[in-house]
């Protein structure tokens, strides 16, 4: 199934809700891939709607990790996956590659990204844009391609209109739905959707939650995306950095009451970021699936 049609109220997927995702991330590459069946087992007990697999830096597409996570998800769980997929580390070859490997395993959906520069990898340049490979895709096959987007502007962007303006041409190379970075401030969210109906986009657009259950991750998260945090979420934060449980906890919280406000304000979807944990997944799925 594409997973477009969960959005769209003229098919038979959809089910009249927000449609309610995880991400998942595979092993690392020398890692055997049974490694995390009792996690993934745990995880898809969740029934969420699809879960993406994020491409990992290392290597072409057409051995990756990512590949075998996704088609055990769809193939022996029935939950509908995408792979994703950077054209910084893939050259023409290797995507084509990727996409054949992709059909063999009844595999239909594509996040189509550019990935993050490295300064140890020569990066591929066949495609310059998520919106070049994104293009590729949809002139190369029949894929669903979805696409990222960023609700505190991308890191890199020149200014915020100049983000949206390259969201933009993701768009009209045919993403058929985005998916945010993560945040923690709901208002960001709620103004990049404006920015987003005033450049006519008008793909559904499924927020990004992280539930933050360490100090360590915050700290990662903000230096790689840039997340602003609100005081509410730093004073929460604060009050339990030794206590790692009740950190745990309050994390969880916070992300389900962000998703409320998220559901009550007509998000198109929620997509939690799962870092392979199976007690955040469940906790929240608990929590939140009956209000979707
Ligand atoms: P792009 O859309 O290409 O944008 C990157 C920058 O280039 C932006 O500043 C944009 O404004 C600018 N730009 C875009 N198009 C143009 C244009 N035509 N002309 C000029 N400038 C342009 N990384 C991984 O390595 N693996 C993953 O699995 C992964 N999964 C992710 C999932 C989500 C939901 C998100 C939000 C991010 C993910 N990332 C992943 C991180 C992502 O690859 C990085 O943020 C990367 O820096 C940008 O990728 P992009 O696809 O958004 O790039």
């Amino acid at each position: 199934m594409k997973i477009r049609e969960l959005f769209d109220p003229k098919s038979t997927a959809y089910a009249g809700r927000t449609v309610y995702s995880f991400e998942m991330f595979p092993p690392k590459r020398d890692t055997p891939i049974e490694s995390i069946y009792g996690k993934m087992e745990e995880i898809c007990a969740c029934k969420p709607d699809f879960i993406s697999v994020t491409y990992g830096a290392g290597g072409s597409g057409a051995d990756n990790q990512t590949i075998k996570v996704a088609s055990r998800i769809q193939n022996t769980y029935g939950i509908e996956s995408a792979a994703h997929l950077t054209c910084v580390r893939n050259s023409r070859e290797d995507v084509d590659e990727t996409i054949r490997i992709l059909k063999d395993n009844n595999i239909e959906n594509i996040l189509a990204l550019r990935g993050d520069r490295s300064p140890d990898v020569e990066p591929k340049t066949d495609f310059l844009h998520a919106s070049d490979l994104t293009a590729y895709l949809v002139a190369n096959s029949d894929f669903d391609v979805a696409g990222a987007c960023y609700p505190e502007t991308h890191m890199e962007a020149a200014s915020p209109v100049e983000d949206i303006r390259n969201l933009k041409k993701k768009v009209d190379a045919g993403a058929t739905h985005l998916i945010s970075q993560l945040f923690f401030d709901n208002e960001a969210f709620y103004r990049f959707r404006e920015s987003t109906e005033l450049a006519g986009i008008s793909v559904p657009i499924e927020a990004g939650i992280m539930p933050v259950t360490n100090v360590k991750s915050i700290e990662r998260m903000v230096t790689m995306c840039g997340a602003s945090l609100p005081a509410k979420f730093t004073r929460i934060m604060t009050k339990y950095a030794d206590k790692p449980d009740s950190l745990r906890e309050a994390g969880i919280a916070y992300a389900i009451e962000q998703i409320i406000d998220l559901i009550a304000s007509g998000v198109d979807g929620i997509h939690l970021y799962t870092m392979n944990n199976p007690y955040v997944a469940r906790k929240i799925s608990d929590a939140i699936v009956p209000l979707l």
